[in-house]
């Protein structure tokens, strides 16, 4: 497969990056571990004039204090997954990206790359959405955070200004129990993405799901009232569950060649289900 031509920029340090930046923003394709980008020239979906290779820039640390977790731009899936820290104290990060391709795409994929990417299909961003995750972006004017759900605008599409580099995403550690499920059926990718996580916070159980492929923007769902009020009734809650996901996004589900609207609601609620079964399992 020929590529479309293409400018090759190569910086060697962030200043020269926010450079090429301020100057190009709108043209320029930032280029983390490229499995994304080069998916979507080799399938024609994007011809980019200028691409932005970030590797030589060295965001290449992990970073943990007082419980938060620093991922910079440059850090691979798979140096993610033999990380210890992650491994140990970020679970559902740690099961998320496991989860992703397979281990010849984690070897070059970035996190910060997963989730600026912004795809319905993202597969690590419900444990960003549920680990309070943050990216933070950088340009020549400063730099700034974005949480949540704010930093995703539409499909595709986040707070990002041309003139920013998103540097890395932090995440908050959160002691509770959380499980993460996707499915992908034959799909290269995942059709839809689901973590749950439940934790204490103030002497009150909060209970929350977070998905992607569902709509065209993640969803954060909070099941703390109802798992409250349903007082131990596993089943009962499970079930409101279920239900609450069929009716509430029932109008907004989106559907593609690879699972229609009504397949997806099914299968959101079923892992839903699934996941929340896991998380308040005592
Ligand atoms: C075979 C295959 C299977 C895959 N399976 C999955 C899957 O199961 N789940 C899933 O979610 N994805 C999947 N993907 C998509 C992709 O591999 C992942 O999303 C990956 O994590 C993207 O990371 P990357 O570093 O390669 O991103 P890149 O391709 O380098 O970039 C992706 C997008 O993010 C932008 N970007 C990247 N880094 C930055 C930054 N620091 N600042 C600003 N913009 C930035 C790029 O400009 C581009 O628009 C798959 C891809 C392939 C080829």
């Amino acid at each position: 497969m020929i590529l479309p031509p293409f400018k090759l920029y190569k910086p060697r340090n962030i200043d020269e990056a926010l450079e090429v930046l301020e100057e190009r923003g709108d043209e320029v394709v930032v280029f983390a571990g490229g499995t994304k980008i080069m998916l979507l020239m080799q399938w024609g979906m994007a011809r980019p004039n200028y691409i932005m290779d970030i590797k030589s820039l060295g965001l290449n640390h992990v970073k943990y204090e007082d419980g938060k977790l620093t991922v910079e731009a440059g850090v691979t899936l798979n140096e993610l997954i033999d990380n210890e820290v992650i491994r140990e104290k970020f679970s559902l990060l740690h099961e998320t990206i496991k989860s992703i391709a397979d281990d010849i795409i984690r070897n070059k994929a970035t996190l910060v790359g997963n989730i600026v990417d912004a795809a319905p299909y993202a597969t690590a961003v419900p444990a960003f959405l549920l680990l309070n995750g943050k990216a933070v972006l950088r340009s020549k004017e400063g730099t700034r955070e974005v949480g949540g759900l704010d930093f995703f605008v539409d499909i595709m599409k986040t707070a990002q200004k041309p003139n920013e580099l998103v540097i890395a995403i932090q995440f908050d550690e959160i002691k509770g129990k959380a499980k993460f499920l996707d499915f992908k059926g034959d799909s290269l990718f995942a059709v839809v993405n689901v973590a749950a996580i439940k934790y204490s916070q103030g002497g009150h159980d909060l209970v929350k799901v977070a998905i992607t492929g569902l709509t065209n923007k993640p969803v954060i769902v909070d099941f703390s009232d109802q798992y409250t009020e349903s007082k131990g009734n596993v089943d009962a809650f499970l079930r409101k569950a279920r239900e609450y996901i069929r009716s509430e996004y029932k109008t907004e589900v989106i559907a593609d060649a690879r699972a229609s609207a009504d397949y997806r609601l099914h299968v959101t609620s079923a892992l839903v289900s699934r996941a929340l079964e896991v998380v308040v399992h005592e």
